[in-house]
């Protein structure tokens, strides 16, 4: 048996196991993936952060390079993976936990192969999980191709045609912008409404005015932090407006149904659509942790990670945990050193 586990070897399960290794506690990771960084990796070929370097850094080892510079999404999977190595992490791979119980104070942790035992639990799964398209997608033609942002990697993708973009956050706009530069005609669906801001102002990132200002800072349990949390998040780098008023950008408004040779928005109908890519984000799942509750999104209940429901279980890298910096790579550092402080705390009490 395990003094600890923790599932998911992303940034927030690595920031973790840094803190138990500092403190000679004895753990394991698990993931569900073959290597460290695939979920950098799966994502489309031209990511790069928004988040310079110097607000990428892990606990106890620097992201190698440059100030003001946005990393690729290689990059990131390269230092994540030289971070496992320097602080020699044991992470079992294609670990995939289907259930966590905890049964006569003890943690039972189940996967398709293994079956694992530890006293305490934290899981740091991340935030993204079950891609989430609209229902009217299974009305379109078989002949148009379909795919959710988390398998589009670039425009090779496509067949011969006209696209459509659904989704107005940052990955919607990011992969209309790059489909958008193949000069072939693209739809766009969602607001153009967009709030947008760009990656500098006045000489300076936006992540260190975000510093300045104490927005990377304000808890979700405060007043502002209760109203910026629940809002709609700004799209950073894309530069929204001169995207849409590109002549083979149109913009359609909402999707509203399809069948087999329409598809039908806010603005009209269109019949020439060969390919859809729906960027139209994730729902989290938790569901198989026995005994925990949810909030009102399906996040586990919780305060700064602890879990309001069972004792020894924790969270980390959920949206908002604590503050907008929860789920980044430069701010993951805070809960994981608050979790670890509390972790002690009531091992002393
Ligand atoms: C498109 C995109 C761009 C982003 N850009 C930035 C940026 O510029 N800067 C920034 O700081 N942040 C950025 N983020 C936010 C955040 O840093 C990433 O989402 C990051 O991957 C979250 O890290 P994580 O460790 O919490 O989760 P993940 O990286 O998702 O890692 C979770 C791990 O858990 C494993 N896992 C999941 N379920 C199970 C299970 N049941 N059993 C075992 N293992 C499991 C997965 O295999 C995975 O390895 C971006 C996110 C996205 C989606």
């Amino acid at each position: 048996m395990k003094e600890f586990i923790i599932i998911g070897a992303g940034q927030s399960g690595l920031s973790m196991a840094y803190n138990l290794s500092n403190n000679n506690k004895d753990y394991l990771v698990l993931d569900a993936n073959e290597h460290i960084g695939a979920p950098w990796l799966k994502r489309w070929d031209s990511l790069t952060l928004f988040t310079p370097t110097e607000y990428n850094h892990l606990p106890g080892m620097k992201f190698p390079f440059p100030k003001g510079y946005y990393p690729n999404k290689y990059e990131v999977a390269e230092y994540l993976k030289s971070y496992v190595e320097q602080f020699k992490i044991p992470i079992e791979f294609n670990q995939k936990v289907t259930s966590v119980k905890k049964v006569n104070g003890i943690f039972e942790v189940i996967t398709g192969s293994s079956h694992y035992q530890a006293k305490q639990v934290i899981v740091a799964t991340g935030p993204f999980h079950t891609p989430y398209t609209p229902p009217c997608h299974l009305d379109i033609a078989d002949n148009v191709t379909q795919l959710h942002s988390e398998n589009y990697k670039n425009p090779s993708q496509l067949q011969d045609g006209d696209c459509l973009v659904v989704g107005a956050g940052d990955s919607g706009v990011q992969i209309l912008s790059e489909i958008a530069e193949t000069g072939r005609t693209v739809h766009f669906s969602g607001t153009d409404k967009i709030a947008a801001i760009p990656q500098t102002f006045l000489g300076k990132t936006l992540w260190w005015w975000f510093s300045k200002i104490g927005f990377l800072s304000v808890s979700r349990y405060s007043k502002v932090g209760k109203w910026l949390s629940k809002g709609v998040q700004p799209v950073i780098g894309t530069d929204v407006k001169s995207l849409l008023a590109k002549d083979n950008v149109i913009h359609m408004g909402r999707t509203l149904s399809a069948d087999e040779s329409h598809i039908t928005f806010q603005k009209g109908s269109v019949s020439s659509i060969k390919n859809i890519i729906w960027a139209t984000g994730f729902k989290p799942n938790f569901f198989w942790i026995d005994g925990i509750s949810f909030d009102e999104m399906n996040y586990p209940s919780n305060y700064r990670g602890v879990s309001s429901d069972v004792e020894g279980l924790y969270f980390i890298g959920l949206p908002w945990l604590y503050t907008r910096g929860s789920a980044t790579l430069g701010g993951v550092y805070k809960d994981a050193e608050y979790l670890m402080t509390h972790i002690l705390d009531v091992k002393a009490a």
